[in-house]
């Protein structure tokens, strides 16, 4: 049996006829930059995640690079972030001229350490640390009630780093009551991508910042058009950061899907864990779960609920090429979320061999992420599962 990664072909099979309706309407508006897609999607997202505003841009990268821009950094600035992530997280960072700090991950969530995050914000008291880029790993939020009292403590920006995470829910205290708060709503602002695998993907390049300061939200739409209001009067240095219609027409169809598809995607990581447990690998620690919610799993009235979108089902496991490589050898899709962590990358240059996080560096030797998709069936998941066992058997 083969078991892809990811199958989209899948999703097209029930989609086609809408996202092709879709993408026609666009070619034949002649609406081809900006325009009521892009404006539509802009207010549903806003919606969706619990935010007054929310600005189109061209990638989940661009989501990140306008955020920094728009804040100022740049040169002698530092930004905080985790070591383990997507290139991008660092990328930006970088690009405008600013240097990352890093902080170590949680060997539980992969997602930033607090406790070190708290350290690394004391020790800087030429107070260079401008802001903290979370970024919440594989659908699951970062601690996000600790990093916002430190960014209100050491006044930093908090930009969340959401690529992986729309939909995703946090549980904040606010006036003594538990509130469910979607990714991306918490921060300063939070950034968005729409790559084909993300929960919510296009059909192309896409992504979006929501915030909920007015400000902030008129830098960002001025930034992602040259900086320019009225047209041709340059207010800031921008850039094109447009999102494209056809995309947002294309993510239009795709949204009200969302829900279901991150119950789906939860209920096919449940039957992993299910699965893991009854073959008794856990037991033998071959196989870890760090999946498994780390924050209380429970709202305000005790009644269950998962915060977790699983955009990736990641295991820890022993021996973690040789699986890989055997998954490979079966057909099963299967890919290793990061195999560098970002301290490591060539492109940093002396200050890779200067920094030292080791649970991301054991973090990227141990861990393998599985098909977790929402048209994944139970008996590929079951061949998956044995074929896992076999290999430790
Ligand atoms: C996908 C991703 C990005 C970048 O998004 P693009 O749309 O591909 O530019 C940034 N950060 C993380 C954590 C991601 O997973």
């Amino acid at each position: 049996m083969k078991v892809p990664l990811l199958d989209l072909q899948a999703q097209l099979a029930y989609l086609e006829e809408d996202l092709l309706a879709a993408v026609s309407r666009v070619v034949k508006s002649t609406r081809y930059i900006q325009g009521p897609e892009v404006e539509g999607l802009e207010q549903e997202i806003a919606e969706y995640c619990g935010s007054k505003y929310a600005v189109g841009v061209t990638s989940g990268t661009d989501a990140l690079l306008i955020c920094l821009m728009s804040l100022g950094i740049g040169p002698g600035d530092r930004v905080l972030t985790s070591p383990f992530s997507f290139f991008a997280t660092m990328g930006v960072i970088l690009r405008v001229g600013a240097t990352p700090v890093f902080a170590d991950i949680d060997p539980e969530s992969f997602n930033i350490d607090t406790v070190k995050t708290a350290e690394l914000l004391r020790a800087d008291t030429e107070k260079k640390i401008k802001a903290i880029i979370p970024v919440h790993l594989y659908g699951q939020c970062a601690e996000m009630a600790a990093i916002l009292e430190l960014a209100k403590e050491f006044d930093v920006a908090v930009i969340e780093d959401a690529a992986q995470a729309i939909g995703a829910e946090y549980p904040l205290v606010i006036d003594g009551k538990t509130q469910y708060k979607r990714a991306g709503s918490m921060g300063t602002a939070g950034c968005f991508s729409f790559f084909p695998s993300k929960n919510l993907g296009g059909i192309g390049d896409g992504g979006m910042v929501v915030t909920d300061d007015a400000d902030f939200a008129e830098r960002l739409v001025l930034m992602r058009n040259h900086g320019a209001h009225p047209k041709y009067y340059h207010k800031l240095v921008g850039g094109n950061f447009r999102l494209d219609p056809i995309q947002a027409a294309a993510l239009r169809v795709k949204l009200p899907h969302l829900e279901r598809w991150h119950r789906q995607r939860a209920e096919n990581a449940a039957r992993y864990n299910r699965l893991f447990t009854e073959a008794g690998l856990l037991d033998q620690g071959k196989v870890l779960i760090p999946a498994s919610v780390y924050l209380p799993n429970a709202g305000s009235e005790g009644e269950k609920r998962n915060l977790h979108i699983y955009n990736q089902y990641v295991l820890r496991v022993e021996r973690r090429n040789e699986l890989r490589d055997w998954l490979v050898g079966n057909d099963i899709g299967c890919e290793i979320y990061y195999p560098v962590p970002l301290h490591k990358q060539e492109c940093l240059g002396s200050m890779a061999s200067q920094i030292s996080c080791p649970e991301a560096e054991k973090a990227a030797d141990e861990t393998i992420a599985l098909p977790i998709y929402p048209e994944l069936t139970s008996e590929m998941q079951e061949h998956v599962v044995k074929k896992i066992v076999q290999f430790y058997l």
